[in-house]
């Protein structure tokens, strides 16, 4: 432990709020306790959620340090680690206060980063990556030949999600709000891109009036609509989140109304159950970026003193792809 300062700088919010309440502290630094690693962070990945729990949408105890993503090197390891070694590059989705220069991972869910795969690549693919992934291998098994409409698709989720989905020979109908958004989700494969405005008879249009197979929404309130229309009969809707706010109470029976369509509400966390499914995922998502099939494009690095500026421009749609924070 000889390297670490005892001290070190954090974003902490001290009470719920706007971007404003994300403010750089001098903190202690944390200390890896029994099966935990204290990771030196080379960046962190900003997410949706932290945006969430940051208003108080989503519970969280204040003071507030946001962040579950990141990679560096491990500079101590707590009692009993036994697969992990001081030097050693990780990375994890399930990490707690990445908005940080030093943060504790759980042995447990760190992902040893495979030579050759640069920090920031691994620190930008965890939370995201392995999202796109359980979408379509665990909540709907794509296949060639599927339909799918997935919104936002010039965002972190959407640019890996499609590259994804083409690779399975799914054929991806996908919503942005620019022009320069849509230049970015045709170069990640899809192959038709729609505004939002009036995206339901769109795609039922470009499907001969059939649907798709599946909606990807992870907009929530202001697509769901939409996304309910644009399905095909026994079509399912997985709402994976909330950009435009989460969707308010819905009433089953219009799900027999739509044509017996199937909605479902998943979270990451579901789907990091044990080793083996941490491993299955990304190591399919290594294996992708180092054989240069899937492409993880940083949109945006701020250092970690303008986290306030992140969630700010992730929240007014002035992002694409992965934001990171640099410590
Ligand atoms: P993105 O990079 O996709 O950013 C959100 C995008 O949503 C924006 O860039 C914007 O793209 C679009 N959007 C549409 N309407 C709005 C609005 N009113 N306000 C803001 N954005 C809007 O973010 P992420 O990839 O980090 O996350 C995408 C979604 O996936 C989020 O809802 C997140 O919570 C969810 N998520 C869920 C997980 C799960 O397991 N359930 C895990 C990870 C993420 P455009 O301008 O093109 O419309």
């Amino acid at each position: 432990m000889s390297a670490v300062p005892t001290s070190s700088l954090a974003i902490v919010a001290a009470v719920p709020g706007g971007p404003e309440v994300l403010a750089t502290a001098s903190v202690r630094t944390p200390s890896p306790g029994p099966g935990q690693l204290l990771v030196r962070v080379a960046a962190a990945g900003v997410n949706f959620i932290e945006t969430y729990e940051r208003t108080g949408t989503y519970n969280v105890p204040f003071p507030f340090t946001p962040g579950s993503e990141a990679a560096g090197t491990i500079v101590a390891v707590g009692e009993g680690v036994a697969d992990f070694a001081v030097g050693q590059r990780v990375a994890t989705a399930e990490g707690r206060a990445t908005y940080a220069e030093y943060a504790v991972v759980d042995a447990a869910a760190a992902l040893p980063v495979p030579d050759g795969i640069p920090i920031d690549v691994a620190a930008a693919l965890p939370l995201q990556g392995m999202t796109a992934h359980y979408l379509i291998n665990s909540t709907f098994k794509v296949a060639s030949g599927h339909t799918v409409l997935t919104h936002a698709g010039a965002g972190g989720v959407g640019l890996l999600l499609t590259q994804l989905l083409k690779a399975r020979g799914a054929r991806v109908l996908t919503t942005v709000s620019s022009d320069a958004k849509e230049a970015l989700a045709r170069a990640a494969g899809a192959d038709e891109v729609l505004r939002y405005d009036g995206f339901a008879p769109a795609v039922r249009e470009l499907t001969g009036g059939v649907g798709v197979d599946v909606v990807f929404d992870g907009v929530g309130k202001d697509t769901f609509d939409g996304s309910l229309a644009a399905l095909r009969t026994r079509g399912m809707l997985v709402l994976f989140g909330g950009a435009s706010g989460q969707v308010p109470p819905f009433e089953l029976q219009r799900l027999n109304a739509g044509g017996s369509l199937f909605v479902t509400r998943p979270k990451l966390k579901d789907h990091l159950l044990d080793a083996a499914e941490r491993r299955w995922r990304a190591g399919e998502l290594f294996a992708a970026v180092a054989d240069g099939s899937l492409d993880v494009r940083i949109g945006a690095r701020y250092p970690l003193a303008r986290a306030a500026d992140a969630h700010t421009d992730l929240q007014a749609r002035k992002t694409t792809g992965k934001v990171l924070l640099v410590p």
